[in-house]
């Protein structure tokens, strides 16, 4: 049941429950990262306190931000491993940054009671401003994971969730370098790569990598650290987005921000427009 008993606090010792550890440290490194490369305090940047409970349900192969705190499971024979993941850890603190970001969120839809799958799955994602959302998640759990190894464009494998499936399903959950290829990820990635593979009412899962891959574009193109110049590009261009926004929207908004930040000739502009080309978000 949720929130659980709280076995540490913060400023706390480590304590014995290992997964209780892992979701604290990794959860810190996270707010680390908002805070000095964004200057951003906590999930909704007025300090709130973050929660984080481990050992839900039942091998619940799963982690999950509720829309109050992020949820990890223990997993099951297939996958596991998900305190231990800083990217995986990123990316739900993120859903929490894009709540508080986006007045009515980003794609977020009620479940009705009869359709929930557990209890505690009151919201969903839907369409493309889902799948915007949980790109927002990915390229931020990607970058978190670059920042805190220190590694620029070229050196990061852009690999989300490796070390968590069982070997014989593959080595990671996704590519954003390139999305739904299984030699990479594994043997049922079916995320897309661009607009031709798009349908309407896709899994938002999969649709988040059209926008996931037109990152890994434009932050390569412009080289460096993503966290300098692509990252604060998507983190202001998104929090101006509406809840229903579409792929094209965000195309134009992190267009607009390159713009106004390094001007329309710039490199960074060029090369924001010719990554939602080339995933054929825009012409
Ligand atoms: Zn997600």
């Amino acid at each position: 049941m949720l929130p659980g008993k709280s076995v540490r606090d913060e400023g706390d010792k480590p304590v014995k429950d290992h997964a209780a550890n892992q979701a604290y440290d990794n959860a810190g490194i996270t707010l680390d990262f908002y805070l000095k490369v964004f200057g951003r305090h906590s999930i909704d940047n007025r300090s709130m306190r973050v929660e984080s409970a481990v050992h839900f349900g039942k091998n619940f192969g799963n982690a999950m931000w509720t829309g109050d705190r992020m949820v990890y499971g223990d997993g099951d024979q297939n996958v596991s491993g998900f305190t231990a993941a800083l990217d995986i850890i990123a990316h739900e603190l993120t859903h929490g940054v894009t709540q508080h970001m986006i007045a009515g969120g980003l794609g977020v839809v009620r479940v009705a009671p009869k359709d929930r799958e557990f209890k505690e799955q009151t919201h969903a994602l839907q369409g493309q401003s889902g799948a915007l959302n949980e790109s927002f998640s990915d390229v931020f759990g990607s970058m978190v994971k670059q920042w805190h190894a220190g590694q620029d464009v070229t050196q990061a494998n852009w690999l989300l969730g490796e070390h968590m499936l069982a070997p014989q399903h593959g080595r990671a959950i996704r590519s954003l370098k390139d999305p739904g290829n299984r030699q990479l990820t594994w043997y049922e990635d079916e995320q897309f790569k661009n607009m031709d593979q798009y349908v309407d009412g896709a899994d938002v899962h999969d649709g988040s990598g059209i926008p996931n891959h037109a990152f890994y574009l434009a932050a390569r193109k412009i080289g460096g650290y993503s966290w300098e110049k692509a990252g604060p590009i998507w983190y202001e261009a998104f929090a101006k987005l509406k809840p229903k926004a579409s792929f094209q929207d965000a195309a134009r908004a992190t267009t607009d921000v390159a713009s106004q930040r390094f001007g329309v000739k710039s490199k960074e502009c060029k090369a924001v427009m010719s990554a939602w080309q080339a995933v054929k978000v825009i012409t």
